[in-house]
C-alpha cells in the first residue's frame, strides 16, 4: 500500500466525468486500499479517484467517528444512486482538495446506492446521516462536481482564490 498525493481545486483532473470500471482486477483493488490508506491518513471521511488523478469511478469512505468504534472501511466500484429521499439533510461540509475550506450543503437526506465491491459482488444499502451527504458528495466527484458548485458564485470564487494562493505558496516551498 502507499499514500497518493490528492490534487487540489482548481485542477481539471477534478472536473472531469471519470470512467466505468469495466472489470476488477488485483491493480484496481490496490488502487482502492492506496485511497483507503491515504484517506485515513489525511485524515478524512472520503475520497474519489480523480482526487488522486484517476479518471475511474472509484470511491472509498468510511463516516465512522466514534471513538473506539470498528471502522467500516467501503471501497465502491462504478456507486450509483437509485434513490433519492424528498427529505433534506444540511450539513457543513469540506473536501481534502479544498482543504480547510467549509460549507453547508443541503442534500437529500437519505439515499439508496448500488455499487460493486472489490471481490466483485453487486451490493445496495440505503445510507442516512453522515454517510448519505458523503457517499453524495463522493459520486458527484466521479461527474465533475465539488461541493463548491452548490454554493453562491462569489463565496465559490473566494474559495477558488483562496486554493490558488495556497498553490503557490505549496509550489514555492
Ligand atoms: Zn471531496
Amino acid at each position: 500500500m502507499a499514500l497518493r498525493s490528492i490534487l487540489i481545486h482548481p485542477d481539471p483532473r477534478l472536473k472531469k466525468v471519470c470512467d466505468p470500471v469495466p472489470d476488477l482486477s488485483d491493480e484496481l483493488r490496490g488502487l482502492a486500499d492506496d485511497m483507503l490508506q491515504t484517506m485515513y491518513d489525511a485524515p478524512g471521511i472520503g475520497l474519489a479517484a480523480p482526487q488522486i488523478g484517476i479518471a475511474k469511478r472509484l470511491i472509498v469512505l468510511d463516516c465512522v467517528k466514534e471513538e473506539g468504534a470498528e471502522p467500516r472501511p467501503l471501497a465502491m466500484f462504478n456507486p450509483e444512486v437509485l434513490a433519492s429521499s424528498d427529505e433534506k439533510n444540511v450539513y457543513e461540509e469540506g473536501c481534502l482538495s479544498i482543504p480547510e475550506q467549509y460549507a453547508e450543503v443541503e442534500r437529500p437526506a437519505e439515499v439508496t446506492v448500488r455499487w460493486m465491491d472489490r471481490d466483485g459482488n453487486e451490493r445496495e444499502e440505503t445510507f442516512d446521516g453522515l454517510w448519505a451527504t458523503c457517499v453524495q458528495h463522493e459520486i458527484d466527484h466521479l461527474n465533475g462536481v465539488l461541493f463548491i458548485d452548490y454554493l453562491k458564485p462569489l463565496k465559490r470564487q473566494l474559495i477558488t482564490r483562496k486554493m490558488q494562493k495556497l498553490k503557490r505558496e505549496r509550489a514555492r516551498d
